[in-house]
């Protein structure tokens, strides 16, 4: 099923005991959906794609802007002015030509959402607002697709995984979306690009691990919240707690 070039390609996982030629194969069958080819996208798309997975959709609504290039590597300094959609998905083609990529022009909304996220094995949510993260967990815990959303600002990060019907999902941590003017966005606040780099590329090496072991995985960031404060750099891991009265996963099993 992996031709000559591919086994090539991906050599140094296949060395891997925990990812072999099998392990290699499951990646190719794998198909990732990315919301948000910024600057937690950017660094997420770049490793998955390298690592080989087979099939990456895309979302984004916006277009490449001169202040995005700052952390948003997936992007050229020519790309400014194009969809994000359609300049992620074809610079991540030239890096790797042996996974299909789908780049979809559209944010994320009630209406298309279930579309959209339907089929995938797993979902990485790395939006700059907390509609597009409380509308992904929504309907990812509805259509109980696992998923791992992050969010950036400044010198920090943050990554939870969600496996729905066992995990605490993001609004039994988080209840409800705060009011827009409570909350700082990278464009007002600023943010470290290396630092959405960084919380990206967790995303990405999770999201690897994940598509492994399929769900069988009891480590890693699946039922917890990683905190990192590079400021200090340091690391903090917590434990969430699912809420039996949660009004989106109470019911879910
Ligand atoms: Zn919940």
């Amino acid at each position: 099923m992996l031709s000559p070039a591919e086994l090539s390609r991906y050599s140094r996982n296949i060395l891997l005991n925990e990812v072999k030629r099998s392990g290699q194969e499951k990646l190719k069958k794998s198909v990732v959906t990315v919301i948000g080819a910024g600057g937690l996208g950017s660094p997420a798309l770049l490793y998955l794609g390298a690592a080989g997975i087979g099939n990456i959709r895309i979302i984004d609504s916006d277009i490449v802007e001169t202040t995005n290039l700052q952390r948003q590597i997936i992007f050229k300094h020519s790309d400014i002015g194009r969809h994000k959609s359609e300049a992620s998905s074809e610079n991540l083609r030239s890096l790797n030509p042996y996974i299909n990529i789908e780049g979809v022009h559209a944010r994320l909304n009630r209406e298309n959402a279930k579309d959209l996220l339907s089929g995938s094995d797993l979902v990485l949510e790395g939006s700059d607002n907390f509609d597009t993260k409380f509308l992904t967990n929504d309907i990812c815990i509805r259509e109980k697709i696992p998923f791992i959303t992050a969010g950036v600002l400044r010198f920090e990060g943050m990554v939870m995984g969600v496996r729905p019907g066992k995990d605490a999902c993001f609004r039994c941590v988080y209840e409800n979306p705060p009011a827009p003017e409570h909350v700082p966005s990278c464009a007002d606040a600023g943010v470290i690009g290396s630092m959405a780099g960084m919380i990206g590329t967790i995303q990405a090496t999770e999201s690897i691990q994940f598509l492994l072991n399929d769900s069988e995985r009891e480590s890693g960031l699946f039922g917890k919240i990683l905190q990192v404060d590079s400021k200090f750099m340091e690391f903090r891991s917590i434990l969430t707690i699912r809420r039996k009265d949660c009004i989106v996963c109470g019911n879910i099993h």
